[in-house]
């Protein structure tokens, strides 16, 4: 079963304040996974997670993940800017962008940020855009599809990000000749993966790649930056990764493929966004209506506004009613927002308990591509953040937007006083 960090009393006390929808976050689960995480890859003495900033943009929880030893991957300026404002600076940030305006290349050179190339003509664009750094990072994409021993993962020939592995090498050379003196290499190569399997299999393809680019360019390879993927269980049925296991698969392919080539100094990075946040947040909303026609339909004040991921991609949320979670879940529903959009649904023949108006739904596992990906369609607006913090007190970090938000890019004209 998917139990919420809070109870129906604590989200009772909450509501008074801070009326729904909102996300809340749980300082408390974030920083015990962000030290797993570092433990799990504690036998790696430059390992470094930075976290993807897309996934929750919000400068308190970076500043938590700063706090336990993170740094922040970056790809637009607004996101640099933030990470700045948080106070990462050089080797702290990592900017992981793909067709990148020549800004935001500017921008992630005056911060000194660690830069991995999408493409191989980025080279010349950021040479004459912003200079060549002393340290860069090419993104590869190995193309076909994506195996490990459990089956088929994703499709990185489909995925139009990274270097083939000729402009790999032909763009190591390049680079080297041009000056740069330390390398790194990336690779994102399949989403939410729910198996122990994705990071070492990553790890092992990686490892190979880096003797071989070593070996034909004589590159000294400094970091190898296995990005993003790990999964979280967003269905109760399924079985979480285990970090542990995960850490030490990953050490196992270092040990036999890295440590024989004499690379023993090669640092591991990572850039996970869900695995570090979505469990970890709530979406708290409140059902305000009900209707009953060919189907049962409950109506939240929350919308794909504020968690875009069912309406986008079919995703399930486990949903809770609070304060009946021993009832019978003998009512199927459609759960929906207000959007004039039928995919506004944040679940569709749920089996659920009778829900009364009123009752508070806590939409499960929002803490990462939660808030962060929502949108103003209908003009509806986006919600307020609050945080549980570990002595159980609510800080709010960020304020829920109002009209005046929604307006202020008409502030040039006479339509609305602002
Ligand atoms: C989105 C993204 C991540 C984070 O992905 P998760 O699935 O949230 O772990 C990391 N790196 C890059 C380059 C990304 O685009």
């Amino acid at each position: 079963m998917k139990k919420p960090f809070v109870t129906l009393e604590q989200l009772k006390e909450i509501t008074k304040t801070y009326p729904t929808p909102f996300h809340i976050y749980d300082e408390k689960g974030i920083r015990e996974n962000a030290r797993r995480l570092k433990d799990a890859f504690s036998w790696n003495k430059g390992f470094k997670e930075y976290f993807a900033v897309k996934a929750t943009p919000n400068p308190f929880i970076l500043n938590i993940l700063k706090e336990e030893g993170c740094g922040v991957d970056c790809a637009s300026l607004t996101e640099l800017m933030m990470a700045e404002a948080v106070g990462f600076t050089g080797d702290e940030i990592m900017f992981s962008s793909n067709v990148t305006p020549a800004e935001e290349f500017v921008m992630a050179r005056k911060l000194n940020a660690t830069i991995n190339l999408d493409d191989f003509t980025h080279i010349e664009y950021l040479e004459k855009v912003a200079g060549l750094p002393k340290i860069i990072s090419c993104r590869y994409n190995p193309g076909g599809v994506f195996t490990t021993t459990n089956g088929i993962m994703d499709n990185p020939g489909d995925a139009k990000y990274g270097f083939t592995k000729e402009q790999m090498i032909e763009g190591f050379r390049i680079l080297k000749e041009k000056g740069v003196e330390e390398f790194g290499i990336h690779s994102f190569l399949a989403s939410n993966t729910i198996s122990n399997e994705y990071y070492p299999t990553l790890a092992g393809i990686l490892f190979k790649l880096a003797i071989e680019l070593q070996e034909k360019t004589g590159v000294n390879i400094k970091f190898i930056n296995l990005s993003g993927g790990i999964g979280v269980p967003y269905r109760p049925e399924e079985k979480p990764n285990d970090i542990m296991v995960i850490g030490e698969g990953v050490r196992k392919a270092y040990e036999e493929i890295l440590l024989p080539a004499g690379m023993g100094d090669v640092a591991i990075y990572t850039e996970l966004g869900r695995y570090m946040l979505a469990p970890y947040g709530h979406l708290v909303a409140t059902a305000i209506h009900e209707k009953h026609i060919y189907k049962e339909y409950i109506g939240l004040d929350a919308s794909a506004v504020n968690l875009m991921r069912p309406a986008m991609y079919g995703a399930y949320h486990h949903i809770t009613v609070m304060g009946k979670e021993d009832a019978p879940h003998n009512c199927k529903y459609d759960i929906t927002g207000s959007l004039c959009e039928n995919n506004d649904k944040f679940a569709i023949d749920r089996m659920l308990p009778k829900i009364d108006i009123g009752d508070l739904l806590v939409i499960h596992d929002t803490g990462a591509h939660g808030f962060s990906m929502g949108y103003n369609y209908n003009g509806k607006l986006k919600s307020a953040e609050l945080l549980l913090k570990e002595d159980k007190s609510v800080q709010m970090i960020r304020r829920a937007e109002t009209p005046k938000d929604y307006f202020t890019t008409f502030d040039f004209t006479d339509f609305f006083k602002l």
